[in-house]
């Protein structure tokens, strides 16, 4: 067994969270080490936004919290310390040109996540963090006098006043997140809200989406119906895909769904695929376009209506045949097309496995962690930040962000 080395401070977790925090407690003249299991640093980050990396969101502090969980003002403190704009400076600074797009979601504009990486990375150079990779943490052992020893898979032992754990979720297990900071904190002595899958795609029971997979819809609005009420709805992106429902909106309302799930209710998406216009105005077009083109094909007619790929099998919902006639096309049966465009509707099966989701919902109690320092209630010496922490929140750049934040005040109280 090496001997133990000393530093002020050991990260254990180098993604937005771990790097932050380390860079963070490193600038304000602390010795630092930084540990990661994988060979390079944020694996995760680099292919967050379809490897775009939507980093921050632009809206303000309320909109945060309506996007958040309930456990969300938890982080008012962390948000108020390292607001969004912060951040961006903190990126600009350090020459990434950053833009923003649809939703206030926060991008760089190179489209690059690397770059967000690098500049990262740069910082903890620059503020002088020992960083040492494939160095899996295995173990933290605690004396009475609250020094704090790190040993790693191979054997070798750090040891330092203060500890961190930024390990993330259980999300995407081949990024490095695979759960150590929940077994960890639980064993001294930490209570973990059950993890699950939060920000997932859906199951549908009918082998339907299966033929329209790949097809994605813009402008979309999606609802979780259960109990014969509307329950949750959202505006947007989505995709249809090999088991059923995916895409923005969908992650958004999986955790809905899911509630829902476990406690074995029925529970449907429904969705709207022309919620611009109201059924009214629907019908007018409909009418429109069917005796504009009376003596073309059902399908062909549709055309400026749906996308190509999803006509055949949307026609059948209604028992017609693709090859009918607009003009044979009966006002029931208009009728019809009109309540599947407008409520399409999959009834929910399950939730895609944590390994899918892109956040997991859970995690270290937020009671137990004080929420000015990110430091343990009960241990003193050990904080938290990112993912491992019970936060989650919709899509839109706010996860990268409660990342960053706690990461920051993390960095700040080691
Ligand atoms: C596909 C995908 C896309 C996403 N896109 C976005 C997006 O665009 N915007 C957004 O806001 N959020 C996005 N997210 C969520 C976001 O990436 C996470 O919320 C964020 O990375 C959490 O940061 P973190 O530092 O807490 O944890 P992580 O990024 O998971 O980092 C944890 C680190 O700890 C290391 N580690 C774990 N266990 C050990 C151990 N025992 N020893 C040593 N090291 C260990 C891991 O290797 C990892 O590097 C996305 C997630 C996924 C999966």
């Amino acid at each position: 067994m090496s001997k133990p080395s000393d530093f002020d401070v050991i990260v254990i977790g180098g993604g937005p969270a771990g790097m932050m925090a380390a860079g963070r407690a490193a600038g304000r003249g602390k010795s630092v080490l930084l540990l990661d299991t994988n060979e390079i640093l944020g694996r995760k980050l680099l292919i967050s936004g379809k490897g775009r990396c939507n980093l921050t969101n632009a809206g303000n502090i309320d909109e945060y919290l309506e996007n958040f969980d309930k456990t969300g003002p938890f982080l008012r403190d962390a948000f108020s310390r390292m607001p969004h704009n912060d951040l961006m400076d903190f990126f600009e600074k350090r020459g990434i040109a950053l833009t923003v797009e649809r939703g206030r979601r926060v991008f760089p504009e190179s489209g690059r996540s690397k770059d967000i990486l690098e500049a990262l990375k740069r910082h903890l150079k620059e503020s002088g963090v020992k960083v040492i990779l494939k160095s899996e943490v295995k173990d933290i052992a605690i004396n009475s006098d609250g020094a704090k020893k790190v040993i790693l898979d191979g054997g070798a032992e750090y040891a330092a006043r203060s500890v961190a754990i930024c390990t993330g979720g259980l999300s995407y297990p081949e990024t490095g997140s695979r759960g150590f900071g929940f077994r960890m904190a639980e064993k001294l002595g930490h209570t973990v809200i059950a993890p699950r899958p939060a920000l997932v795609p859906l199951v549908t029971e009918s082998r339907l989406p299966r033929t329209w997979q790949g097809i994605s819809l813009k402008n979309a609005e999606a609802a979780v119906i259960s109990e014969g009420r509307k329950k949750a709805e959202r505006f947007g992106d989505m995709l249809f895909t090999h088991f059923g429902l995916s895409g923005p909106i969908i992650l958004d309302l999986s955790s809905r769904v899911h509630d829902f799930l476990i406690r074995r209710k029925d529970v449907y998406i429904s969705i709207n695929l022309k919620p611009a216009l109201d059924k009214a105005r629907l019908n007018e077009r409909l009418i429109r376009e069917f005796s504009g083109h009376s003596g073309k094909a059902l399908k062909k007619v549709l055309k400026k209506i749906l996308p190509l790929k999803m006509i055949d099998g949307f026609i059948k919902l209604c028992g017609l045949d693709p090859d009918v006639k607009a003009n044979q096309v009966t006002k029931s049966q208009r009728q019809c097309l009109i309540e599947k465009l407008t409520d399409l509707r999959f009834k929910i099966k399950a939730v895609r496995p944590i390994e899918e989701a892109i956040v997991t919902k859970g995690g270290v109690d937020t009671k137990e962690i004080n929420p000015r320092t990110m430091e343990s209630r009960l241990v003193k010496g050990l904080f938290f930040a990112g993912e491992v922490i019970d936060v989650n929140a919709k899509t839109g750049g706010y996860n990268m962000q409660a990342a960053f934040s706690t990461g920051y005040v993390c960095g700040d109280s080691l």
